[in-house]
């Protein structure tokens, strides 16, 4: 992939990019809109999945020793007493008497005042309260009947579903200690604050590892996990540079945590965490022991040593990791248009493994028929392997913008020529550059190019 100097997009380009393009749209847009949540469109939700598949043949399908689950977004309401959650899942809420507009305390000095956005909220003249605690947790109805018996939470994380299944899924896999139980899926937070685009959500989505050690190898597995996170980021072809870990301080780290790093991103908006990786100790097998009074230890049947497993964590947000693919990607530089003359491109510089669309296929021309024909032949057969994208709409510079603007690393011209020799151009995104290929040798020239571009960036 290029490594040529890049811009760093404002959050709303990004935010317009997306719109314009298909990637992401304001949910309930017709209605006006509705506070943080956001729809993924056909682009988006491609980019989404392959951040998905990636994190899990990274984390599980080429792991001998992690394995999957999928559990319900909805459990018993004791899963969140155990885990702390009721009594302590908080953030310091603050609220201005002025406006009544409410702030997280801990990020009041990232704030404008709602009124005189020139200004912090405490510097605007407003009357603050004292912060108090406000619980994150949305609680829903359970049932047919609304009486207060009856009720759960939506869950805040996806990793309180994987602690009561230790045992089923420790009997069923025959797995051994150390190994992982790995999850994807969707969490809920009541957030008081969500500016930032799909950064902060009320309904995002998780991919989490959890992986049971002997105590006394979890600092050499959270070493292990630390360092294959934030490999992982770079391998979908993000910018090490942009990329750096940042352990917790003492004051910082949650009351059983042995140790914390979090992956950051430098985003549109500054240095901000992209996953948290932490040593969790026995914390919740013991807490869900005690409160569900099952045995949640494990047996070493080798040494016969018993003991409650420590537990490695990686806990990643997939919209962060797409915002983050999006923030690096972007890029603006010049390109010829239809007179020669230089003019400002957008362009999506995707490594492949992630791009929406990975080949455009384009007839120069709709007539004569044998060349739309020859075109719609080599989509079909290249949409057996790769994400297509057949267009014959407008001038041919037009639809290389509108690739480079979704990030599609390759587009595959059909021209007059090509009906004579059967042969076609490639066109690379990041150089403009074009080669003359048989059609015969288009796959390999294909795979080249991909290879290429999917190279890890500085
Ligand atoms: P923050 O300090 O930014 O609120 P956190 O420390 O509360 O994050 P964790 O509880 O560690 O976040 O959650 C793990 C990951 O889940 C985060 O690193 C992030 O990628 C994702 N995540 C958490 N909250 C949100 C949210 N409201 N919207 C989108 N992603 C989120």
């Amino acid at each position: 992939m290029s490594d040529a100097p890049s811009v760093q997009p404002s959050l709303n380009e990004i935010v317009s990019l997306c719109k314009r393009r298909g990637f992401i749209f304001p949910s309930s847009e017709i209605y006006g809109g509705f506070a943080a949540s956001w729809d993924y469109g056909p682009l988006g939700v491609e980019l989404k999945n392959s951040v998905k598949q990636s994190w899990w043949k990274d984390t599980v399908t080429s792991r001998p020793n992690v394995v999957g689950m999928d559990g319900a977004v909805t459990t018993h309401p004791r899963v969140w007493e155990a885990s702390g959650h009721v009594e302590g899942f908080h953030d310091p809420l603050i609220i201005c008497k002025t406006c009544g507009h409410r702030f997280r305390a801990d990020k009041i000095n990232e704030e404008q005042c709602p009124q005189k956005p020139s200004k912090k909220p405490h510097e605007c003249g407003g009357e603050l309260t004292e912060p108090k605690n406000f619980n994150l947790m949305f609680k829903v109805h359970w049932g047919p009947v609304e009486d207060a018996g009856q009720f759960t939470y939506l869950r805040p994380e996806t990793c309180q579903t994987i602690f009561p299944n230790f045992k089923n899924v420790l009997t069923t896999t025959r797995q051994r200690v150390p190994f992982g139980i790995a999850q994807i899926g969707k969490s809920f937070r009541n957030e008081i604050t969500t500016k930032s685009f799909i950064f902060r959500q009320r309904e995002f989505e998780q991919m989490e590892l959890e992986f049971f050690t002997h105590p006394n190898e979890a600092k050499q597995w959270f070493e292990h996990w630390v360092n294959a996170r934030k490999e992982w980021y770079i391998s979908l072809g993000v910018r090490a540079s942009r990329l750096r870990l940042r352990q917790h301080d003492a004051d910082e780290l949650a009351h059983y945590a042995d140790d914390c790093y979090d992956v950051e991103y430098q985003f549109p908006m500054g240095w901000q965490e992209l996953e948290g990786i932490a040593n969790r100790t026995d914390f919740d097998l013991k807490r869900h022991m005690e409160y569900s009074k099952k045995d949640l230890s494990y047996r070493d049947d080798l040494t016969g040593e018993k003991y409650v497993p420590y537990v490695v964590e990686s806990s990643a947000g997939v919209d962060r990791t797409v915002l983050t693919l999006l923030s690096d990607a972007y890029d603006i530089d010049q390109a010829p248009n239809d007179k020669g003359e230089m003019e400002e491109r957008n362009v999506l510089r995707f490594s492949p493994k992630v791009a929406p669309v990975t080949l455009a296929v384009f007839p120069l021309f709709k007539k004569p028929p044998e060349m739309v024909e020859l075109a719609h032949k080599i989509e079909d057969d290249l949409r057996l392997d790769y994400k297509t994208n057949y267009d014959d709409a407008g001038n041919i510079g037009k639809r290389y913008r509108r690739q480079d603007e979704i990030g599609t690393p390759l587009c595959i011209t059909v021209d007059h020529d090509s009906l004579q020799d059967n042969s076609v151009t490639i066109r690379n995104r990041d150089d403009m550059s074009q080669i003359r290929v048989s059609v015969d040798q288009l796959r390999s020239a294909i795979a080249d190019q991909l290879k290429e571009m999917s190279k890890p960036r500085a």
